[in-house]
C-alpha cells in the first residue's frame, strides 16, 4: 500500500519564516501515518522529493455531485487525512523546494507514502528530541503523538537554528509546555542571542547527567549535527539501539 501514489490537494500555506513554509495536503486515498513519518511527493516538474509529515489527522470530505440541470447537490461524506509539512524553501527556482512551497492553493500533487522507519517505539518511557531547523517536522509530530496519549514520561526537546528570525512554531512551544506536563523544551541559538533561549548548539545539551535521565533519543536535523549528537551519545555509552535518527 505504501508504494502506491495518491493525489494529495494543497489546501493551506502559511509562512513561519522568511524561507520557511508550513504547507497542508488532504487526501482522500492516502493511509494515516505514523509520527515521523514521510510523504516521497512526485513534483510535477518530475522532481521527486522527501517531506516529514509535521502532523497529520483525520478529516471528513464532503462529496458533491451534480444533477441533469447542472446543479449540485449533497452526495455522501468519506474519511481522508490531513497532512502539514513544515519545508524550507531553497532559493532557487528550479528546487523541489521552491516548486512545491510555490504551488497554488489546489493544486494536486502526486506522492508515495507514509514512509520511513524514524517511528517513535511503544514505551512510556523518558525521551530526549533533538533537532535543527525543518528537521523539527517529525519530532513535533512525535512530541504531539505523546502528548495526545497522554504519556507520563519526561519528554524534552531541545531545537536549534541560526538566527532569531529563524524561530518558528513559538506559541505552539508555550501552548505544549502549558499543556502538557510532562514536557519541556530548550531552544538554541547558533549565531544570535534571545532572552529565554540559550546561545550555541543543541549539542551542548549532551552532558552526562542531562543525558541520563532519558531512555531513548530521537535525533532529526543536518547530517553534520546528527553525527555530532549520534557520536557524543555513543562516548556517554547510550547504546545505538537507544538512538533513533533521521539526517536532511
Ligand atoms: C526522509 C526525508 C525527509 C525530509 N523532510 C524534510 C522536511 O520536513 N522539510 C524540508 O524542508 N526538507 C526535508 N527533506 C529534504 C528535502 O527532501 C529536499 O532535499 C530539500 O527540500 C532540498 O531539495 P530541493 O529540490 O529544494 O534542493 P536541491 O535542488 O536538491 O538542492 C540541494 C542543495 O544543492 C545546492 N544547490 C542546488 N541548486 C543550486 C544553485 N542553483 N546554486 C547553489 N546551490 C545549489 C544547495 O546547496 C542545496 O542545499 C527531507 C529529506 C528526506 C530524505
Amino acid at each position: 500500500m505504501a508504494f502506491v501514489q495518491h493525489p494529495f490537494r494543497l489546501t493551506g500555506k502559511k509562512s513561519l519564516t522568511a524561507d520557511v513554509f508550513e504547507l497542508t495536503f488532504d487526501s482522500d486515498s492516502a493511509p494515516a501515518p505514523k509520527p515521523g513519518q514521510y510523504i516521497l511527493f512526485h513534483l510535477p516538474s518530475g522532481l521527486k522529493r522527501a517531506y516529514s509529515i509535521s502532523y497529520s489527522s483525520d478529516i471528513q470530505f464532503s462529496e458533491y455531485g451534480t444533477m441533469p440541470d447542472g446543479s449540485s447537490y449533497y452526495d455522501a461524506q468519506s474519511v481522508g487525512n490531513r497532512f502539514h509539512f513544515i519545508i524550507k524553501r531553497m532559493p532557487f527556482e528550479a528546487s523541489g523546494s521552491a516548486e512545491i512551497c510555490d504551488s497554488e492553493i489546489g493544486a494536486e500533487i502526486l506522492g508515495m507514502g507514509p514512509l520511513g522507519h524514524f517511528v517513535l517505539t511503544e514505551g512510556d518511557i523518558p525521551r530526549l528530541f533533538v533537532g535543527t531547523g525543518t528537521g523539527f517536522a517529525p519530532l513535533y509530530y512525535q512530541i504531539r503523538s505523546l502528548e495526545d496519549r497522554k504519556f507520563s514520561a519526561k519528554t524534552e526537546f531541545a531545537f536549534g537554528v541560526r538566527n532569531v528570525a529563524d524561530l518558528f512554531y513559538q506559541e505552539e512551544f508555550e501552548r505544549l509546555s502549558a499543556s502538557y506536563p510532562h514536557f519541556s523544551f530548550a531552544q538554541y541559538l547558533s549565531q544570535d542571542s534571545l532572552e529565554g533561549t540559550k546561545t550555541g548548539y543543541v549539542t551542548d545539551c549532551l552532558t552526562p547527567e542531562y543525558v541520563s535521565q532519558f531512555r531513548e533519543f530521537y535525533v532529526c536535523g543536518s547530517p553534520v549535527m546528527v553525527k555530532s549528537v549520534r557520536e557524543t551519545l555513543a562516548k556517554l555509552g547510550i547504546e545505538k539501539e537507544c538512538v533513533k535518527f533521521e539526517q536532511y
